[in-house]
Order: C-alpha cells, then structure tokens, then sequence
C-alpha cells in the first residue's frame, strides 16, 4: 500500500515525498504529506482562534 497526499498528490516512497505517478496495482491510501498536514493544522488552528473562543466567552 502506497499514501497518496490528498492535497499535492505527491506519494510517499523510501525517499520521503515525491510528484510521482503511482506504480499501477498498488493499492493508495489518502493522507496528508508532512508539509500539507502542517498548514491543514494551521488552518484549523485559525478556524478556532477566529470562531471558537469568541462565541464562548
Ligand atoms: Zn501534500
């Protein structure tokens, strides 16, 4: 099995992180590489700053 970022599409080989395409029969699974995991946390971190604690306070 082979990860495929969801993002970027970059899969996940013994090198690290590339733009290439999948080797055919193998099966993908969607994650996220480590740079687009990285500004998905950032977003989620702005989505709460911006309208989590205001509605609670
Ligand atoms: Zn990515």
């Amino acid at each position: 099995m082979q990860v495929i970022c969801c993002v970027c599409q970059k899969t996940k080989n013994h090198n690290g992180w590339a733009k290439q395409a999948a080797r055919s029969g193998v099966q993908l699974s969607h994650g996220y590489c480590p740079r687009c995991y990285k500004q998905m946390m950032g977003r989620v971190e702005n989505f709460f700053v911006m309208n989590g604690c205001r509605k609670n306070a």
